[in-house]
């Protein structure tokens, strides 16, 4: 890649804060030097504020789903004399967060020296699952780009969103919309072109195809057809969040998006709290407030909340806090409630024997309210984890009192 070094002139002090790690007292030279280990690090991929490879007058840069940055090259002395940064909405929105992950912008245009990636001969004709990233354009992986290069079309989420992470990769290749309103249609289509020995990938706007996305639907009916799917691992916000939070719970369960109505989510929530396990959710940025404030009221006061937002992009934070706190930590500063979420919900503290016993008579005689005993024992049984024939004694004790 071209380098052009030079003074950064930046018109706006914000956006000089953004270029500067976000710490706008941050000198240029400083500014230069964080760049530099950056661009060292990314040059496959990275542009930085002033290391800018000045061949495109205007280039519009997505650092990841939408979140554009329009650059513009002011001037036409090339950036020594001048150059100014028009930063997009959402940007500004976040002005003034810090931001915790290197400056470097992944920029969505062709890059100068990818990776070399030959295309696959050994393609064979399959319905390839690809996973892509969740913010960071780097986070994908060779095996799905060579891929995305080798297929025959790519179905996709939305065709626009798809064809900045393409064209960021210098993948031509056609597009088909697969989305929750035509799956089953777009599916048909996908077997069709199957049987006629096509290759095709399957991606989404961000992370794993049909985790929380569309996909599941495709690739049952694609099995079901008799077609071969081959699956790409790689980003997912759930694990991502995960592998970050600190959290040492044996198991967890991906709940995904709570319902949107308010009884069906307090309902939800409820169930939840007796499972022995962390919880993973998935939230938009217009409903955490209340999505936390339904955990924080309905489960264990001593479980504790990961806050994920944001993840691999710019504003990268990652928040735990016991969770009768979550709320006003959200409260506290609105850059917290904006972005991509991730809540993780560490597991249910472990009760003691004798809060077990009364745990589990609780749980029996509950069900045995509304349940034929068998029934209600085969539900205690997995709510608890307390021997099947037990419950069954005691649910027939309980009973026999009545
Ligand atoms: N298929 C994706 C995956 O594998 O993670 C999930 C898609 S789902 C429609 C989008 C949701 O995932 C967002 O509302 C947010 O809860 C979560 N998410 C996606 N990207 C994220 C990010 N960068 N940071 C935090 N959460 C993210």
């Amino acid at each position: 890649m071209q380098m052009i070094l030079g003074e950064p002139v930046l018109r706006c002090q914000n956006n000089a804060a953004l270029f500067a790690g976000g710490d706008a007292r941050r000198s240029p030279a400083k500014v230069g030097v964080a760049a530099q280990a950056d661009f060292d690090k990314n040059s496959h991929i990275f542009f930085f504020a002033d290391q800018i490879q000045l061949t495109a007058a205007h280039a519009e840069i997505a650092r990841n789903n939408g979140q554009a940055l329009l650059l513009q090259i002011g001037g036409s002395g090339g950036f020594a004399c001048g150059a100014c940064f028009l930063l997009a909405r959402h940007r500004m929105r976040h002005m003034n967060e810090k931001p915790v992950v290197p400056v470097a912008v992944p920029v969505d245009v062709p890059v100068a020296n990818p990776p070399s990636l030959s295309t696959s001969p050994s393609l064979t004709p399959a319905l390839y699952v690809v996973a892509t990233p969740i913010g960071n354009l780097g986070d994908i992986t060779l095996r799905a780009l060579e891929t995305l290069r080798g297929v025959d079309l790519v179905a996709c989420e939305d065709t626009r969103h798809a064809k900045r992470l393409l064209d960021h990769y210098g993948v031509r290749v056609p597009t088909l919309a697969l989305h929750q309103h035509n799956e089953n249609a777009a599916a048909e289509k996908l077997i069709r072109l199957l049987l006629e020995g096509k290759r095709i990938a399957l991606i989404s706007d961000a992370g794993t195809p049909g985790v929380s996305d569309p996909g599941a639907r495709t690739v049952a009916a694609v099995r079901a057809a008799g077609c071969r799917i081959v699956p790409l691992p790689g980003a997912s916000a759930a694990i991502t969040a995960l592998c970050a939070s600190g959290v040492v719970d044996e198991h967890f369960l991906f709940v995904g998006f709570l319902p949107a109505k308010v009884g069906a989510r307090r309902t939800a929530i409820t169930a939840l709290d007796s499972v022995n396990a962390a919880l993973v959710f998935y939230e938009a940025p217009h409903r955490v407030l209340e999505t936390v404030r339904d955990l924080a009221e309905l489960l264990q006061p001593e479980r504790e909340i990961i806050i994920a937002r944001e993840l691999t992009k710019l504003f990268e934070q990652i928040e735990r806090l016991p969770l009768p706190q979550a709320f006003a930590w959200l409260e506290a500063d609105a850059n917290h409630q904006r972005g991509e979420f991730v809540l993780i919900i560490s597991a249910p503290p472990v009760k003691n024997s004798s809060e077990l016993e009364v745990e589990t008579e609780r749980v029996l005689t509950t069900l045995l309210a509304e349940l034929p005993v068998k029934q209600a024992v085969k539900l205690a049984t997995e709510i608890t984890g307390q021997p099947k024939n037990a419950l069954y004694a005691r649910a027939l004790a309980l009973k026999s009192e009545t």
